[in-house]
């Protein structure tokens, strides 16, 4: 499997930068997971969009999710040319109007999923959990050969992130804040906790949805107590998992 960072903040990105979106390729299947403001122009540069295999939609906040509305423009216009293959979409309920748009959308095959469903695409496992955020999202584990890479979306501290640390290789996971702005009822995890979780379970652990306002340096201090098992996401680079 590899990994292609390409947006890597939340909820809104640095200059020139994109949010949520990562491309992961499986065994020849090109995954993408969320679709975030600035995303479809990053996917341009490794794949084309006929080329994707699933969506994965882990919820339907605009910095996971806008650009999924340019990207149907995208297959519109490749439809009208004859193009008929449809990208699965695996999305929670939204009940807004792009997650009414996708569901709706004749260029997707969707299945709405909840925590706890599991679905096959060929030799790939996907695994869904229920996470804590102020609206439905899911996370996925995803498997095959042997490997399993794994997803939160967005999500605090509850029991789905261990769920999703127990036997996955790497873990993209949410670190939308730094401990000294991280609260209980606040919608994401810190970068300190996933420090916790990387050598509770000693898998290797990709940070995401950065914070425009901390620094490098900030970032890299907070993950000093994890050796190298913990990496700040960067965009544009490919990780072999
Ligand atoms: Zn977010
Ligand atoms: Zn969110």
């Amino acid at each position: 499997m590899k990994l292609t960072v390409l947006g890597k903040y939340g909820p809104f990105p640095k200059e020139g930068g994109a949010t949520s979106s990562y491309l992961l390729n499986v065994n020849g299947k090109n995954i993408l997971l969320d679709c975030g403001a600035g995303a479809v122009s990053r996917l341009l540069k490794h794949v084309k969009p006929e080329d994707i295999d699933v969506i994965v939609l882990s919820h339907f906040h605009l910095d996971h999710s806008s650009d999924i509305g340019v990207l149907t423009y995208y297959y519109q216009v490749l439809s009208a040319s004859g193009f008929n293959k449809k990208p699965l979409v695996f999305c929670p309920e939204g009940g807004g109007p792009l997650y009414e748009m996708v569901v709706n959308s004749p260029y997707f095959e969707v299945s709405v999923v909840r925590g706890g469903e599991i679905s096959m695409l060929e030799d790939i496992d996907f695994e869904f959990f229920p996470m804590r955020h102020p609206v439905e999202c899911v996370g996925v584990k995803i498997s095959c050969g042997g490997k399993t890479f794994a997803y939160t979306g967005d999500t605090n501290v509850c029991d789905s992130v261990d769920d999703i640390y127990e036997g996955a290789d790497v873990v993209l996971i949410d670190g939308g804040f730094l401990e000294k702005d991280w609260a209980e009822l606040k919608p994401h995890l810190s970068v300190e906790h996933i420090v916790e979780y990387t050598n509770k379970y000693g898998n290797k652990s990709i940070i995401s949805h950065i914070n425009p306002k901390y620094t490098e340096e900030e970032l890299q201090k907070a993950i000093s107590g994890a050796n190298e098992k913990c990496l700040i996401a960067q965009e544009s680079k490919t990780y072999e998992i």
